[in-house]
Order: structure tokens, then sequence, then C-alpha cells
């Protein structure tokens, strides 16, 4: 590795991180994507709404304002050509007061001047047509039709899959603890014991981008996460909905909202308090009390049956008006900030990384296209969703696709074993469940869990004693108990 020179070493695997590699591969690069963690995906990009917001939010003039309009409309074509899961749903911002009426005149004026179209202000009776479980003090809304939902764990794996197929270095397990710029000219890094060399690195670390600026002895902005609680609710609710609801945003959260997903459950989600420890993901009671208050005030009967919480906490650059932090260092030329990246991130990602990659060829990255350059990954079979002949099939070719390990979700072996196998392989038992699914339903994982350790057990030709939950710290299994079989 040491004597390999990447043109470019991407510092974290989340969506930004790996947005950006996937559009440096459209180049003829030697590149490498670091991430600290034994998966993609897993800082916020795991903990999160999956609202890919048009657009109609952000303040005028600001990176968010230009960024995310850009990022939303690049969706439906990357979910083309990378085979991830998206739903158009639309956005719903609902006024219950004349202040909040005025609210929406506001954001259909940031719609305009950021160039969001499909966007209207819709009456009470609209409204209802439209969601019959709304609350019926709602005098109106704003509809935002484009809206879409995507799993953005999903579309991180899908950038990383296909930047690997066009030749990018992938590497997990790498943490980050070192960087020097050298009189060679070369950034020096230094990941889990060993050592890369970049001309370029871009820094997409997520909550702890500021540190890993620090190893480089940047101290040039500082981040702290904004905690949000989200919670998962159970497929067939009785008061089911079709568009994301939103009431009227405060000025630093767009507020608690009604998410219908890309699976078919609904979300509630999120709360917005700042934290002082970036490793706190826990979940708190107040939070998840706020989360049920917000969405019985969207559906006051609302059918509320939860069968998962979780957290994440939003990279949030201080002293810089709320607004994304991407810029070359002041100081050590060739270092790229990818920093303070908070809501809208997602939605945002693909024109961040186009962003990004401007930034690269501002700073002296010379960008010839590939003309191999693929742009389509080859998605792998998702049997639940497969007409009966085509089971059929799958099954004779491979009997693995028979056996039914996850039940909820109707997750087979053979797509576990191909999550192993196959693309940016699945280490742990929530790297299966991001790509299959499997633990993801209404039993949480009851059933499955054993079934797929022993399948990673088996795949990776380990102990499953080895075999680890999410982090290398994180064991499920400690040995046989005397006497059990
Ligand atoms: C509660 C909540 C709700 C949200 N809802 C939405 C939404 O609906 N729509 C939307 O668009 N956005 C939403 N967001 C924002 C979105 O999730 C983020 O903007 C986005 O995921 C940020 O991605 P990232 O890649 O910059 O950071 P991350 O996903 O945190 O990735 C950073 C990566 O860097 C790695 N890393 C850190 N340090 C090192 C190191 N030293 N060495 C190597 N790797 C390292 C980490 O392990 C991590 O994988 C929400 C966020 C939260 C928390």
């Amino acid at each position: 590795m040491k004597d390999k020179i990447y043109d470019v070493a991407v510092i974290g695997g989340g969506i930004t991180g790996t947005g950006v590699i996937h559009e440096l591969a459209k180049y003829k690069l030697e590149t490498a994507l670091l991430e600290r963690g034994l998966d993609l995906a897993v800082g916020a990009t795991k903990g999160n709404g999956g609202v890919v917001h048009p657009g109609y939010d952000p303040h005028p003039g600001t990176l968010k304002a230009k960024l995310n309009p850009a990022g939303a409309r690049m969706y439906p074509r990357l979910s083309k050509e990378l085979g991830f899961g998206l739903r158009r749903t639309g956005t719903l911002v609902v006024a219950y007061s004349d202040r909040d009426l005025k609210k929406v005149d506001e954001l259909l004026d940031n719609a305009a001047v950021n160039g969001v179209e499909q966007v209207e202000k819709i009456n009470a009776a609209q409204l209802r047509h439209r969601e019959p479980h709304i609350n019926p003090a709602a005098l109106g809304a704003l509809l935002a039709h484009t809206t879409t939902m995507i799993d953005p764990f999903e579309v991180a794996i899908a950038f990383a899959e296909n930047a690997q197929d066009n030749g990018a270095d992938i590497l997990t397990g790498q943490n980050v603890t070192g960087i020097s710029k050298e009189d060679d000219g070369l950034f020096h890094i230094t990941a889990s014991g060993n050592q890369y060399l970049a001309r370029f690195v871009v820094d997409a670390a997520g909550i702890f981008a500021d540190d890993v600026a620090a190893m480089a002895g940047i101290h040039e902005y500082r981040i702290q996460g904004r905690h949000g609680n989200l919670v998962v609710m159970d497929k067939g609710l009785k008061t089911p909905i079709q568009t994301v609801m939103f009431p009227c945003p405060g000025p630093d959260t767009k507020g608690i909202a009604l998410i219908p997903t890309v699976s078919g459950n609904t979300l509630i989600g999120s709360t917005a308090t700042m934290r002082s420890d970036k490793n706190d993901v826990s979940n708190d009671a107040e939070g998840i009390d706020e989360l049920v208050a917000g969405a019985r005030h969207l559906i006051p009967g609302a059918d509320i049956r939860i069968i998962r919480t979780f957290a994440g906490q939003r990279p949030v650059a201080l002293d810089n008006d709320n607004d994304f932090y991407i810029r070359e260092s002041e100081t050590v030329p060739g270092f790229i900030h990818a920093a303070g990246i908070q809501s809208p991130g997602a939605a945002s990602s693909p024109a961040v990384a186009e962003y990004v990659v401007s930034l690269l060829a501002d700073a002296g990255l010379d960008l010839k296209p590939d003309p191999d350059y693929d742009p389509f990954r080859q998605p792998k079979p998702d049997f639940s969703t497969l007409s009966p002949d085509e089971q059929d099939r799958l099954i004779r070719q491979d009997p693995a696709y028979g056996q039914i390990v996850c039940r909820c979700e109707t997750v087979t072996e053979g797509e576990i074993v191909a999550a192993i196998r196959e693309g940016v392989g699945a280490r742990t038992v929530e790297a299966v469940k991001r790509r299959t699914r499997a633990g993801m339903g209404r039993c949480q994982s009851g059933f499955c869990q054993s079934r797929v350790i022993d399948i990673l057990a088996r795949e990776l030709g380990i102990p499953q004693e080895d075999v680890r939950l999410e982090e290398e710290n994180a064991r499920i299994l400690y040995g046989k108990i005397k006497g059990a079989v």
C-alpha cells in the first residue's frame, strides 16, 4: 500500500464519501475510500429519515440551497443506474394557523428562488382529499410533488460498489489516526496500522471530520452533533399515509414528521438537540414522547405501533450559518473539507459529490474522463419482490434461494450469501441487514439472527464467536453453554 500513490483518498464511507468516490470513478484516477467501520454507512447515513427533500427549505444563497435541489433532481436517474430503491411520495408541510400559512408562502418563495418546481399551496379540502387522516384543525399545506424516499445506507453501498467496479479501492476497517503532508507533496495517511499515500484528501468523516482535519494540523472549523431520535412503525397501520408530512419548520429543524419509507414501514422522525458526546446515538424517553406527540399532532388518531427506535447525529459545523462546510483547506492545499453535512445531506449527496470534485479540479487534480467507465450496477435479486415464476427460476438455479431465513421480510439464504460474497461484501450482522433487510421486520431479528450468524461464520470461514453485530467490539456470542446443543 505504501508504494501505491493514490490521486485521491476519501476518508469516511457515509453517503458523502461514497458519493465522492462514485463521482471520481468517472475519471482516470487511482482512488481509495478509507472507512473505519467494518462496513460502509455506519454513521449518520444509517440513522436518518431518508427523505430526499426537493429543496424548498434551505435559505437561498447557502450551499444547501444550491446542492439540495440539484442532488434531489439526480436521484431518479441514479436509482435506475445503481439499482437502489426510490419511492416518490411528495411532501406536505401542514399549516395550523395564519402564521403557518405565511410560512408556507415563504417556503414557496424559497422554492422559486432555489429553482424547485412542482410546489404548490393547497387548501384544507385538498389536503384532506390527499391524506384523509390528517388533523381536522389543519388549514392547508405546502405540497411538494417531487419528494422521494430512499434508504441512504443502500445508496451509499450502491455508490461504493459502482466505484469499486470501476477500479476504486473501498477499504473498510481503516481507522484514520494520522495525516501529514510531507516534502514529497503527498499526504501520508496512517489507518489501522497501514500507510497510504495520496495527492489529495477529501475529509468526509461526518461528525468526526474536524478531528480528522486536526490530524493534518487543520483547525478551521468545529463540528458538534445535533442528535435525533426516530422510530420505525410496523407495516399495515390502520391510519396509513402516502405522503411525507411535516409541520411548519422551526429555525434549526423541520419538525416531527411522518415518513412513509421505501420498504413500506412508516417512520416518525426526528427530534433535534445538540449533544457534546459525538458517540451518543442512544434513544431517550423524552425524545420518543416528543415523536409520538408530533405524530398525533399530524394525525390525532394515528395507529402507532413501534417496532424499533434508533438515533443519529447530524454533523453541524459551528458558526457556519447552519450550512454545509465544503471547501479546500486555507492552510493545507489539496485537503478538501466535505464536512458539516447535516440534513439534507442525504438528499444533497450526489450534488455535494460533483461540487467536491469541482473543488479538487480547482486544486489541481487532472480530470480525464475514463472511456471504460460503466455507470450501471447490477442489483442483486430481491426475492420478496419477484413473481412466483421468477422465484421458481432462481431456486432452480440455486436452492439457497428456497431457504427463507428472515420470515418477516422474506429474505432467503441465497440473498444473504450474495450480500457476503459480492460487491463490498457484508462482514457483520448489521451489514447483512443493510443489504438484504434480514432482521428489519416486526420481530427485529428474533428468529433470524442466529441463522445470519451461522451463514456469516460459514461464508467467512470464522468461528461464530468472531461474528460481530456492527463494530469490532460488538461481539454477540461468547462460547457454548455447557450441555446446550
Ligand atoms: C436524525 C437524522 C435525520 C436525518 N434525516 C435526513 C433526511 O430525511 N434527509 C436528508 O437528506 N438528510 C437527513 N439527515 C442528514 C443525513 O443523514 C446526513 O447529512 C448524512 O448522512 C451525512 O453523511 P456523511 O457521509 O457526511 O456522514 P456519516 O454518514 O456520518 O459518515 C461519516 C463516516 O466517516 C467515518 N469516519 C469517521 N472518522 C473516521 C476516521 N478517523 N477514519 C475513517 N473513517 C472515519 C464514520 O465511520 C462514518 O462512516 C438526517 C440526519 C439525522 C441524524
